[in-house]
């Protein structure tokens, strides 16, 4: 896609502003007896982006950023306590209080897990059939004919073989197919893929990212792909956003961000990339130390202690998100120069 895809208001399909989710953690006794007050844990702390229909943007970061956070807000499983989401011209947010039936059929999602998010008791063609109950189709041949082609798009096929059995009698590969299935039978335009390859074999992997990115393409569906993997991106990926602690760092064309990464926290993970080649190398990571603590975030640039570059200024100033290219922003410090 190119950015110019993204330049008019009516192609944002998905508009994400300031979206913040605060989670509350309890003192523990003794912290209470001393009293300290209970700690605010920001997993998501002002996550903004656009994502067009048809697109795939790629929410990337360490284990603990808040990806998966943002994903569960989008699709309506936690309550934001800032922002907004609109799709197209509606509140998305609004029309989940108001008409949550009509909410799920334009919004769904793909979980990490295929042997936990599937109900071991019930056969596929139950699995499938339940969003379309939900949503007051009656049972009969038309509901089944819906499963069975919603099957058969996943990659199911014949759709007959797999309609009686039950989710322990397929692989993980199958499973996660019919979880994308299962996701896609109501014709949602955004779907969210939360790490949706991360427990599947490699074998299995790329069957997987073919099939969302034929999906996406078909159906006009925006994609939000989770994923702690920077290798995988480049294969089904528009866009990409790297998430630190909270914060969206550095977001923009795939190809650009990993070929000339402009955050330190972005060049860090593209130098940890695994190269295939033998002998291939990339200089080291230059960070060290792991994310940190959601509730302690640091002052000025969160992801200061932890960088080679930073300065007083870092340490002391939040930067804001600029670029040469206003499809490519970073964190940056304007009045140095420095990146982040
Ligand atoms: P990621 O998906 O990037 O690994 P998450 O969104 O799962 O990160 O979590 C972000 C932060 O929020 C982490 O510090 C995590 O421990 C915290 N967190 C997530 N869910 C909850 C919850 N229900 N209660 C308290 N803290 C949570
Ligand atoms: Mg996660």
């Amino acid at each position: 896609m190119s950015p110019c895809a993204h330049d008019t208001a009516a192609s944002a399909m998905i508009e994400v502003r300031d979206l913040a989710r605060h989670y509350t953690m309890q003192a523990g006794l003794m912290d209470r007896l001393r009293g300290r007050q209970p700690l605010r844990l920001r997993a998501v702390d002002g996550v903004s982006f656009d994502l067009a229909p048809g697109e795939v943007l790629g929410l990337v970061g360490e284990s603990g950023c808040g990806k998966s956070t943002t994903g569960r807000l989008l699709v309506g499983l936690e309550e934001p306590a800032a922002g907004s989401v609109r799709i197209g011209s509606e509140d998305a947010m609004a029309l989940r209080r108001t008409d949550r039936r009509a909410f799920h059929r334009r919004v769904q999602m793909v979980f990490q897990d295929p042997y936990g998010s599937l109900n071991p008791y019930l056969t596929i063609s139950e699995i499938i059939a339940r969003p379309l109950i939900y949503q007051g189709h009656k049972r009969g041949p038309d509901l089944y004919a819906r499963v069975t082609v919603a099957l058969e798009q996943a990659g199911l096929t014949p759709a007959a073989q797999f309609l009686t059995r039950h989710p322990h009698q397929l692989s993980g590969g199958q499973r996660q197919r019919v979880c994308i299935a299962r996701a896609i039978v109501l014709d949602p335009s955004v779907l969210v893929a939360d790490e949706p390859i991360s427990m599947l074999d490699v074998s299995i992997k790329w069957g997987i990212i073919r099939l969302l990115k034929r999906l996406v393409a078909e159906r006009n569906i925006s994609l939000l792909y989770i994923t702690h993997d920077l290798a995988t991106v480049g294969a089904i990926c528009d866009r990409i956003a790297i998430m630190y602690l909270g914060r969206i760092v550095e977001i923009g064309p795939v190809d650009q961000v990993l070929a000339a990464p402009r955050h330190p926290y972005t060049a860090a993970l593209v130098s940890a990339i695994p190269v295939a080649v033998p002998g291939g190398k990339r200089p080291p990571p230059e960070i060290s130390g792991a994310i940190p603590d959601a509730a302690q975030i640091p002052p000025g640039c969160r992801f200061a202690p932890r960088c080679p570059r930073a300065s007083d200024l870092c340490r002391s100033t939040e930067p804001t998100m600029t670029g040469s290219s206003r499809w490519h922003v970073a964190c940056h410090h304007p009045a140095t120069g420095a990146t982040a």
